[in-house]
C-alpha cells in the first residue's frame, strides 16, 4: 500500500509494499521548494540587502551557472542530512502485514524528498528569497525564508563553556524550521514561547543543548524525527479505522480490535536513530523491544 496525505508543510507517503520480516515501512515527506533570486537594484551587478537583522550586506548579480549549482548542492546536501536518519518504533499494533501465515509490525523508516523549484512553479510548499553575497562577505543572517549563497558553509555560532566552537551549517538548520521545529530553547524560561523565539538565549544556553541542530550546532537528535511522527498518527488512524470496518463484521475481531485502538490512543511512535527491525504479533503482545539486531529464522 502506497498513500498520500498532503499537510501545509510537506507531502507525505506511506509505503507498506516494501515490508517484509526485515524491512521497516517508509514514510517520505516531500518538501517542495520555491527559489526566487535576490538581485542588486536595476542592471547593476553590487548592491547592499538587508538581513534578517537589518544589518546591510554586499551582494552581487546571480548568473544562471551561480544559480543552478547553489539549488542543486542545496537541495542534495540538505536532504542526505536528513533523509534516512530516524526510525519510528511501532508501539500501536499499527500496519500489520502477513508473511507466509505470520503477522508482523513494521516500525517506519523516515525518509526526506527535497525539491528545489524556481519560485514561480505552482505548488512549492515555501518561496525563499536568496541572495548571492560579494566575496568580501563572510557572514549573513539568514531566517525561514531568506537564505544566502554561503548558507552551506559552516559558521561559528557558539562557544561551550569549556571553550569549544560550535559551528552550524545553516541550510540543514533551515530545513527544520521549514518542516515545522522550533529553536531548541523554546518554551524555557529565557525563551518563551510567546516571546522572540529567535532571540538568541533560543539557540540553547547550555552547551549540550547549544550542540543541537536546532541550536547553534549540528547535532540531529530523535525529538527532531517530530514531523514524521505527526505525520504518521495521521496514517495510523487512517489504518485503524479501516481495520474497524472490517473488525466489526464479527464480535471476537471487535474485542480485538477493542485492544488495538485503546494501544493506538497511548502510542507515542518512539524516534530512534537506529534501524530497528520489524517484530512478529508474539514479540509484540510479548512486549519484546524491537531490536537493532538482525532477527534469525525468519521465513523468507
Ligand atoms: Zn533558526
Amino acid at each position: 500500500m502506497k498513500k498520500t496525505m498532503t499537510f501545509p508543510k510537506f507531502d507525505a507517503e506511506l509505503n507498506t509494499d516494501c515490508c517484509d520480516p526485515y524491512n521497516n515501512a517508509e514514510l517520505t515527506l516531500t518538501l517542495r521548494l520555491g527559489f526566487r533570486q535576490i538581485n542588486p537594484a536595476g542592471t547593476t551587478n553590487a548592491g547592499t540587502h538587508p538581513d534578517a537583522g537589518g544589518q546591510p550586506h554586499k551582494i552581487i548579480r546571480w548568473n544562471p551557472a551561480a544559480w543552478s549549482s547553489w539549488k542543486a548542492r542545496f537541495v542534495s546536501s540538505a536532504q542526505s542530512f536528513w533523509t534516512g536518519k530516524f526510525w519510528l518504533i511501532n508501539d500501536s499494533l499499527s500496519f500489520p502485514h502477513n508473511n507466509r501465515g505470520v503477522i508482523y509490525f513494521p516500525n517506519v523508516w523516515c525518509r526526506l524528498k527535497l525539491i528545489g523549484n524556481e519560485a514561480t512553479v505552482p505548488g512549492n510548499h515555501r518561496t525563499i528569497d536568496v541572495v548571492r553575497l560579494d566575496p568580501s562577505e563572510n557572514w549573513f543572517g539568514s531566517h525561514a525564508t531568506l537564505y544566502d549563497s554561503k548558507d552551506m558553509d559552516s559558521i561559528h555560532k557558539k562557544t561551550t563553556s569549556t571553550g569549544n566552537k560550535v559551528m552550524q551549517r545553516a541550510h540543514v538548520h533551515e530545513v527544520g524550521h521549514l518542516l515545522g521545529l522550533n529553536h531548541v530553547d523554546v518554551g524555557k524560561p529565557h525563551c518563551p514561547a510567546s516571546g522572540d523565539t529567535n532571540a538568541y538565549a533560543c539557540y540553547g544556553v547550555s552547551d549540550h543543548d547549544m550542540q543541537s541542530l536546532m541550536g547553534a550546532g549540528m547535532q540531529l537528535r530523535p525529538e527532531h524525527a517530530y514531523p514524521w511522527r505527526e505525520s504518521l498518527r495521521h496514517f495510523a488512524l487512517e489504518d485503524m479505522s479501516s481495520r474497524a470496518q472490517s473488525a466489526l463484521r464479527s464480535f471476537s475481531h471487535a474485542r480485538s480490535l477493542l485492544g488495538t485502538v485503546i494501544t493506538s490512543l497511548s502510542s507515542v511512535w518512539p524516534a530512534k536513530m537506529r534501524r530497528h527491525y520489524p517484530r512478529t504479533e508474539a514479540e509484540m503482545k510479548a512486549g519484546t523491544p524491537a531490536s537493532t539486531v538482525r532477527p534469525q529464522r525468519r521465513g523468507i
